[in-house]
């Protein structure tokens, strides 16, 4: 036996391209076109980097008090770490450790099933329906455990609280995680829940919604139970997953509410405004409640469009996968990205 044999083969998660090229139109990640918050940027100026020879705030509390103040929640009831995935990732290593498949949509965040692989958890995937939609019913068999983000991705669809009390009620013996990467821009939140449900989770990130996704700060809230054990899985492996810097970034982004609502806004505006000129032009886009819209168009090649596009140094993201290979998805830019994307747009369907 030779070592090779002993290595650990897995499949990752690929992410949107990055590209170090002047002049492209970024559109492909569903990062935030607009800059994190100015209190943010302050914060990191005035950081006193002496700091940085002790270890951060022990588990990130003040990070925690902040969050727990604009959520509404105990601060026994948030957890923060590394990014959302991070969270997420822990989340899978705390609560899906029956032998039972835990359970989650057939179209969906791509990292579920690389997360399933890396911690030998099983699961089952329900599809959704023809208009893209989860349907709740589905999730009443019994199982390990459920996770999906509402809105989904990328699908761009969101549930309401209806959908959220029976999939919790259908599942009071397993853990639900709510992954709400994209809740900010219009979508249901189920933080509210978490009072009622010990069961239920509810995971948020700064990466999309608060322009910080390479500061990599993700969070969790639930029943004092549920962050409690959280907790002690991430005291097993890294007792300071965020760093000093990034909480007291954190913390002045979360406290900026105004210069929040203001990006959030305009990413709402921008996406109305693209939505409505891509059906001008005989697009379907399904009714986003992210900041990206996944769109197609009859008789046009989506993998087409995506390729002739990025000649053109725009960047939007195309899944070679079952149902959604006819798809593309384009995360929503500045007012000026968008026009240089829809003009590129015009020129393909011109072309054909
Ligand atoms: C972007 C995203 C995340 C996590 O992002 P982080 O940058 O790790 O916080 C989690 N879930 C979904 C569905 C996402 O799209």
């Amino acid at each position: 036996m030779s070592y090779k044999d002993k290595l650990r083969k897995i499949n990752p998660y690929v992410p949107g391209e990055q590209s170090k090229e002047k002049d492209i139109v970024k559109i492909n990640a569903n990062e935030n076109p607009y800059p994190p918050s100015p209190k943010a940027t302050a914060a990191m100026r005035d950081f006193d980097t002496e700091k940085l020879r002790f270890y951060p705030n022990a588990n990130a509390t003040i990070l925690k008090e902040a969050l727990a103040k604009y959520y509404g929640v105990g601060v026994e009831n948030v957890f923060v770490g590394n990014g959302s995935d991070d969270v997420l990732a822990l989340a899978f290593q705390s609560f899906f450790c029956s032998d039972k498949p835990i359970a989650y949509p057939d179209i969906t965040y791509s990292f579920y099933p690389v997360w399933c692989d890396l911690f030998n958890v099983p699961y089952v995937t329900y599809p959704l329906d023809e208009n893209f939609r989860i349907n709740v019913e589905d999730y009443k068999a019994e199982n390990g455990g459920v996770v999906l983000p509402n809105p989904n991705a990328p699908t761009s669809l969101g549930e309401g609280e209806e959908f959220v009390r029976k999939l919790v009620e259908y599942n009071a013996d397993s853990v639900v995680i709510i992954d709400e990467a994209y809740v900010d821009f219009g979508g249901y939140s189920s933080v509210a829940l978490t009072k009622e449900y010990p069961n239920l989770l509810v995971t948020g990130t700064f990466s999309k919604s608060r322009s910080l996704a390479g500061l990599r700060i993700g969070f969790a809230i639930g029943s004092a139970e549920l962050i409690g054990v959280l907790e002690a899985v991430k005291n097993s492996y890294n007792s300071y997953t965020v760093d000093s810097l990034s909480i007291a970034m954190g913390i002045a982004a979360v406290e900026d509410d105004g210069y929040f609502k203001e990006t959030i806004g305009k990413v709402i505006a921008t996406r109305t405004r693209v939505t409505n000129e891509l059906r001008a032009l005989g697009f379907e886009v399904l009714d986003s409640q992210t900041n990206f819209i996944l769109a197609t168009h009859d008789g046009y090649s989506m993998k087409e469009l995506f390729e002739y596009l990025k000649t053109k140094k725009v960047f939007i993201r195309y899944f070679s996968l079952p149902r959604i290979e006819k798809y593309v998805r384009i995360t929503i830019g500045t007012d000026d990205e968008m026009d240089r994307f829809l003009s590129e747009v015009k020129g393909f369907l011109e072309d054909r």
